[in-house]
């Protein structure tokens, strides 16, 4: 088992014109171990994306206080890729688009980075493997010999973000938006890639700002973020709540003030 801790986590980025920074996460605490399923819920500009993106070590976003550990190891001094290759993935909100890198390649080079470099996964292997995640998520594998994101859907780039990590197979897994601009089809197949891996060595973070997805991906933990801290954590019927009380509800009941 493995353990993702955030501890008082700060975090500030500076604003391009003026270089002032501006504190967007103000104490974010969260611990989650593989086997578990979480979701964050929250208002739009809440920091959201921003503690995902922090997570993974995206250097536009500043630790000013706090730590983040994996099995009580602090993860803040890594790259993105040690990052990765420690076990982490992030199904990023807006993926970027990658001129000359095929879908496939870098799924491939995604896989071996995690193995020892004298025993890549033979290619016999990986193509197996990437042939079942393809079938379970209903795409065609003409998508894998396309560059990266490039001239993909939106939908497109969302089931790709679920096959990369079907295929790299993460301890911990952060899913930011996965679910948004996704027709019922698309989302019912994105949510069957994850209900796919779970399992006692997988955990996932889903991000969202709608039940919808927790209709299909039943989660342990629901965590409401609101003005850069988690204000609340219950179970699933928190989601149904924040449905049918909307945010404002929430606010009202907490006394706060945002
Ligand atoms: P959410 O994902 O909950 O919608 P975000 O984390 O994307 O929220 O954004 C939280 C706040 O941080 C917003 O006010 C947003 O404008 C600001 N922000 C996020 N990323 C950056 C950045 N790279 N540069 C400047 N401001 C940012
Ligand atoms: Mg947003
Ligand atoms: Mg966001």
């Amino acid at each position: 088992m493995a353990t993702l801790k955030v501890t008082d986590l700060h975090v500030a980025v500076e604003d391009e014109e003026t270089k002032e920074r501006k504190e967007i996460l103000k104490g974010v605490n969260l611990e989650m171990k593989t086997g578990e399923t979480h979701a964050i819920m929250g208002p739009n500009g809440t920091g959201k994306s921003t503690l995902s993106e922090t997570i993974m070590g995206n250097s536009n976003y500043h630790v000013t206080k706090g730590d983040i550990t994996l099995d009580g190891k602090s993860i803040l001094g890594m790259k993105v890729d040690e990052r990765a290759r420690a076990g982490l993935f992030l199904a990023m909100q807006y993926p970027v688009e990658i001129k000359g890198i095929t879908n496939m390649e870098f799924m491939r080079t995604a896989v071996n980075a995690t193995r020892p470099k004298d025993k890549p996964l033979p290619i016999r292997k990986f193509l197996k493997m990437l042939d079942e995640n393809l079938e379970i998520l209903n795409m065609s594998d003409e998508m894998t010999e396309r560059y990266l994101n490039e001239g993909f859907s939106g939908g497109e780039k969302k089931r790709n973000e679920i096959l990369q990590m079907m295929t790299i197979k993460p301890k911990f897994a952060i899913l930011d938006e996965i679910d948004s601009g996704l027709d019922i089809d698309a989302l019912q197949v994105v949510a069957k890639g994850v209900n796919h891996m779970e399992g006692p060595d997988f955990g996932t973070l889903m991000i969202t700002h709608y039940q919808r997805l927790l209709n299909y991906i039943h989660p342990d933990f629901v965590h409401v973020m609101m003005d850069g801290r988690i204000v609340k954590t219950g179970d699933a019927d928190l989601a149904k709540k924040l449905e049918a009380e909307g945010y404002a509800g929430l606010k009202d009941e907490l006394g706060l003030d945002v």
